[in-house]
């Protein structure tokens, strides 16, 4: 615990993140519902999330790296799989047993068969060209031996509606009985949404636990999960014609009340909200004013006169809504959240 409480804060919905879960976990039908808490829990905490999802009943979670699985390994997941799979220098930890590598290249395959690695899963390319052996490879025995938990592949467009989907399903599902796999797992987010036969034994979601939105069949089940929040550090009052910010990019049109925040794009709000983002208190809607600085924000504080300094000022971050306005992706707008961050369980 730091001795003193930061002036800018994620309040974070416990009770959204599980509520998605389980609405991914019912549009998942018959295939267990996992979740990808890579990218420290895509920016909230892998730790409170994984806690979160193991006790509303989640099994199966998904890390990249081995430091990231070191993380969580006193948490005892009942499978936790590292994406990534296993380079040379992760075998020591790999070996350990508290999760299996996704094997995904020749290479990472053999380096587990010789070391007599125990149960792994393993990623097949189905046309992505990220990571992944090749169907041939499997086809030619590559896998013949290997104790593998979960087959995996991964979707390129699941949040499209193009040919390449079904393209992918058909070749993963042409795998069916051709390995020793206990379970079979394509679907991220976007491909739960695409129907059953994409489901296959296990689905992955990440992003629509933390409240993303793809498609129209999450938009009426996935709730926000993430609400950044600063504290308003001065409020003054800005003449007409006098400006804010860097580069003067904004010029009061009519005396205009100002409040300045501490969030910049230091803490992953970024520049590109300049002049485009927003802020709420209540039912008021709060613009930004100017450029973002690296630490500080100003937003016009007119329809709200009763907010000083030390308040509390959200900031507009529904995500499908945020992107759009930003050109970032919901991906970026969870995972660029820095460090300074009070993390608030709500
Ligand atoms: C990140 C990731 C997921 C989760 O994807 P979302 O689009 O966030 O749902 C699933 N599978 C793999 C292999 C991934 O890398």
């Amino acid at each position: 615990m730091s001795p003193v409480s930061a002036p800018l804060r994620l309040s974070l919905d416990g009770d959204a993140l599980v509520a998605n879960w389980r609405a991914l976990d019912a549009m998942s039908g018959s295939a267990s519902c996992g979740a990808a808490v890579k990218a420290d829990g895509y920016g909230l905490g892998a730790a409170e999330v994984t806690q979160r999802l193991a006790e509303a009943g989640c099994r199966d979670f998904f890390v990249a790296s081995w430091n990231e699985a070191l993380a969580l390994r006193e948490r005892e997941l009942p499978s936790l799989t590292v994406l990534h799979g296993v380079r040379a220098e992760d075998m020591p930890l790999a070996l350990a047993g508290f999760a299996r590598p996704a094997l995904s290249s020749v290479a990472q395959v053999r380096r587990w068969r010789e070391a007599g690695g125990g149960a792994c899963d393993v990623m097949v390319d189905t046309g992505m060209n990220r990571l992944g052996i090749s169907i041939d490879d499997v086809t030619s025995g590559l896998l013949d031996g290997l104790t593998i938990d979960t087959l995996m592949s991964h979707l390129a467009c699941a949040d499209e509606d193009v040919p390449m989907n079904a393209r992918q399903r058909d070749a993963f599902a042409g795998l069916r009985g051709r390995t020793g796999a206990r379970r079979m797992s394509l679907a991220n987010s976007a491909g739960i949404a695409l129907g059953a036969d994409y489901h296959f034994d296990l689905t992955r979601p990440g992003i629509a636990l933390y409240g993303g939105i793809q498609c129209a069949a999450h938009a009426a089940q996935i709730r926000q999960v993430v609400f950044p929040q600063a504290q308003i550090l001065q409020r003054r009052r800005v003449k007409v014609g006098e400006t804010v910010g860097y580069n003067a990019t904004w010029t009061a049109a009519e005396d205009t009340e100002v409040a300045i925040l501490n969030i910049g794009y230091a803490d992953g709000y970024l520049r590109c909200f300049s002049g485009k983002g927003g802020a709420h208190s209540g039912d008021r809607r709060l613009p930004v004013l100017g450029r973002v600085s690296m630490d500080l924000l100003a937003v016009g504080v007119d329809d709200a006169a009763e907010l000083a300094e030390g308040d509390w000022i959200g900031l507009d971050y529904a995500l499908p809504e945020t992107a759009a306005r930003s050109g970032l992706s919901q991906y970026e707008l969870l995972t660029g959240l820095g460090q300074r961050f009070d993390r608030v369980w709500i």
